[in-house]
């Protein structure tokens, strides 16, 4: 398969081989241990920190901290389990298109977790948070961007509400992080999380940027990152995770409204699809596609046997015949959610790799109805 012919961004981004470099080059150089008191092991330590803090800094919250883990799961579970945990008798708020890594905690905290709908256009509306919020909830939780959709939620309001009732907020920024231009102390979180390799860092490189909180801890052992997360820190996937990070907020301001063109040319030439998303103020190059009556996963595969890559929803909720859950939550009915489509872009897409897709797209499902 050709690069401009990936449409799976959203589930894994191509890395930028300048941050692989960095991988290479802080695994070969700083190999001590971060905890040992040695010189090799303090000059690893020192990059952890200093990583740490570019990290902050990019995202412009130089003053928050950073949790460093595994991913964006591992930090969703630390920033909810410890909230939960902590207060026994505390609800948590959670949004209907959360990934699952904080959907599990519907199932995880049976009778506590109250549900917040998304409107029909995927969006919260903030004065209904507001409205949900009761004396018992300590925690709620929402994306920055939908994973599945792109839809940006207005953080920085429902941030405000969470303020105004004393309540921390959970942001999963995963979808956000490195596609959008952040200046994370607008938003008003208790912790905001993210994970590398969707924006073109390492695999297994994520974490939670916390500020008034000290979530933690779900892995106990050696007392790392101040006990929240104990375990040998992956100095060198920070450094290969801000070097991402670098790279992909510099190219942002052409990127994105060259992402954007990219997706309405997408939609345009697939007429007879649903759309689920907002080329112009969603994620840039996230475009989800309904086609009533056919099944995702059919066209995904098919599409993948013409050489083309796309997913039938979330990658993780892939391989399951489960409708979208973010797509349900904005009102569309199983038969049109059963039949997304998620196409997300990169830097390697391109206008006529655009309009290869949709050829394939449209011939692909018009032959799949036929069947039907
Ligand atoms: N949150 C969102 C919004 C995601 O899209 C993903 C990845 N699909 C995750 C969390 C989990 O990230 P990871 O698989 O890197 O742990």
């Amino acid at each position: 398969m050709n690069d401009d012919r990936y449409f799976d961004c959203a589930a894994s981004a191509p890395p930028f081989p300048e941050a692989l470099k960095r991988f290479e080059e802080v695994s070969l150089g700083l190999y001590g241990n971060p905890s040992s008191t040695h010189e090799a092991g303090q000059r690893a330590h020192k990059e952890r920190e200093a990583a740490g803090e570019g990290f902050l800094a990019r995202l412009g919250l130089p003053d928050g901290s950073l949790i460093l883990a595994s991913g964006a799961t591992e930090a969703n579970n630390l920033v909810i389990r410890s909230a939960m945990d902590a207060n026994p008798e505390g609800r948590l708020l959670l949004a209907a298109d959360v990934h699952d890594s904080a959907w599990f905690a519907k199932e995880f905290y049976p009778g506590r977790v109250d549900l917040l709908e998304t409107g029909p256009d995927g969006r919260i509306n903030p004065d209904r948070l507001e409205a949900r919020l009761t004396k018992k909830t300590v925690l709620c939780s929402v994306l920055h961007a939908n994973n599945e959709t792109g839809v940006i939620h207005d953080v920085r309001s429902i941030g405000a509400a969470c303020a105004r009732r004393s309540v921390a907020l959970h942001c999963d920024g995963v979808q956000a992080v490195g596609h959008l231009p952040l200046a994370l102390s607008g938003i008003p979180f208790a912790a905001y999380t993210f994970s590398a390799h969707k924006f073109g860092g390492p695999r297994g490189v994520g974490g939670a940027i916390v500020r008034d909180v000290h979530p933690g801890p779900l892995l106990r052992g050696g007392g790392q990152e101040d006990g929240a997360r104990s375990g040998t820190e992956n100095v060198a996937g920070l450094s290969a995770a801000l070097v991402a990070l670098e790279m992909s907020l510099r190219a942002l301001d052409a990127e994105a409204p060259r992402l954007r063109r990219l997706a309405r040319l997408l939609m345009d030439s697939v007429p007879d699809a649903l759309v689920n998303s907002d080329p112009e103020k969603g994620v840039p190059g996230l475009v989800s596609l309904s086609f009533p009556n056919l099944v995702g996963e059919n066209l995904v595969a098919e599409m993948n046997l013409r050489g083309f890559a796309v997913s039938a929803g979330s990658a993780c909720g892939s391989g399951r015949m489960e409708p979208s859950r973010p797509v349900l939550a904005m009102g569309r009915t199983r038969e049109q959610a059963l039949g997304t489509v998620r196409i997300s872009m990169g830097r390697s897409t391109t206008e006529d790799s655009v309009r290869a897709l949709a050829t394939t797209l449209k011939e692909v499902a018009e032959r799949q109805r036929a069947l039907a």
